[in-house]
């Protein structure tokens, strides 16, 4: 079993977020720290610690995520403009919550290359 972290915490509505959409498979909530005018983090409700980690999940399970993630951004109005997905993995990547979120980034023009 992975470790609890802050996002289970949100999950189970013991802390609050502002959440943008929730299904019966994804949370998506505003960010508390932004790093652009819109800054969503998109995440599974099964506690899947990194990206690496979605190799042991299914094909289905997969890709129904990485649509709720488009889905969200479409919702958000950020499909005209684009966005950015940005998913941090383990050290290097400066993850800091060890369950699986994608950052959607919009609302301004991003650089290349990321920090
Ligand atoms: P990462 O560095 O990719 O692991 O991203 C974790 C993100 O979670 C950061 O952008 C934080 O600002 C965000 N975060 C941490 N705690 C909360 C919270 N309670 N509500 C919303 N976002 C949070």
């Amino acid at each position: 079993m992975s470790e609890t972290t802050i996002f289970d915490k949100i999950l189970a509505k013991e802390i609050p977020a502002d959440v943008v959409y929730e299904d019966d498979a994804v949370l998506a909530f505003k960010d508390i720290n932004p790093q652009a005018p819109t800054h969503i983090l998109v995440i599974p409700k099964k506690r899947i610690p990194g990206y690496a980690d979605l190799l042991a999940e299914s094909d289905a399970f997969v890709g129904d995520y990485m649509k709720k993630v488009a889905k969200v951004a479409q919702e958000l109005g950020l499909n005209g403009d684009g966005y950015r997905i940005v998913f941090n993995y383990g050290k290097n990547g400066q993850q800091t919550v060890n369950h699986i979120h994608a950052h959607i980034l919009g609302g301004r023009g991003m650089s290349w290359p990321p920090g």
